[in-house]
């Protein structure tokens, strides 16, 4: 159905940089203007994936997040402005994206993600990029991405450090999921979070960009795909080095059950 796109002249200029790419061309723009990426938060990792997959003219951009903008977000959730705090942000980054991108269809979804919403809402876009900041929901994303059948480009965070993975479960061996590595998450409270822990807000710039790119690639079926892999950021030491993650028969998830 891709094929079907024919480029206007303004967007053979917008995307011109694209075009130019033996990789990329007209047919690899058609497949990112015909995709549907679920983002989930609109926060530290959100940011940097919506303003890239935006700016890339990814076709639709699904954002789900039930927060308000905060003036302690601002050193590192860089769609918001600082006109924007008290602003939903979901509407916050519909307004940012509608700037960088007019074309881009933005669908809003001013909720928290949990279980009574999550299968519904995954089933509706083709690859997920997980930016949110607890446990609760990225296992809940892993096991709706892994029953739907979509790809799930997973970030987190510490202050200094960030990992990153993309879960292709469903396509069966070699490919693990997120339980595959961790079953079970951890006692709640035993980890903090951003927001009590502090982050050097560029590491989440830096992570979310690398999600973004991650996503951009399943899109077009570039190059070698994270999945299988776990890529850790050490922001102290400025080392990126990966871990092979093996698919585990016996996770609760995609194991044989
Ligand atoms: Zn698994």
């Amino acid at each position: 159905m891709s094929e079907d796109i024919v480029l206007t002249e303004a967007q053979f200029e917008r995307y011109a940089r694209h075009l130019i790419l033996d990789e990329v061309g007209e047919a690899g723009q058609a497949r990112l203007m015909a995709a549907r990426v679920l983002v989930v938060g609109a926060g530290g990792l959100g940011s940097p994936i919506l303003l890239y997959l935006a700016a890339a003219g990814v076709g639709t951009l699904g954002i789900v997040d039930d927060d308000a903008v905060d003036l302690s977000n601002l050193q590192r959730q860089i769609v918001h402005p600082t006109s924007r705090v008290g602003v939903a942000k979901v509407e916050s980054a519909e307004r940012t994206l509608a700037e960088i991108n007019p074309e881009v269809a933005v669908e809003a979804h001013s909720f928290r993600l949990d279980e009574s919403n999550a299968a519904a809402l995954v089933a509706a876009y083709d690859i997920v990029a997980d930016g949110s900041d607890n446990f609760t929901t990225r296992y809940l994303l892993n096991d709706v991405c892994h029953r739907a059948g979509k790809p799930l480009v997973a970030a987190a965070l510490s202050p200094f450090e960030g990992q990153l993975s993309t879960f292709k479960s469903h396509l069966g061996p070699p490919h693990p999921c997120y339980r595959c590595l961790f079953p079970e998450p951890p006692p709640p409270d035993s980890v903090p979070r951003c927001v009590e822990a502090g982050i050097l807000g560029a590491v989440a710039g830096v992570m979310g960009t690398l999600q973004a790119t991650e996503v951009l690639k399943e899109i077009l079926g570039l190059g070698e795909s994270l999945s299988g892999s776990l890529l850790v950021y050490d922001a102290l030491r400025t080392d990126f080095h990966r871990i092979k993650l093996p698919r585990d028969p016996a996770c609760p998830t995609c194991g044989a059950g």
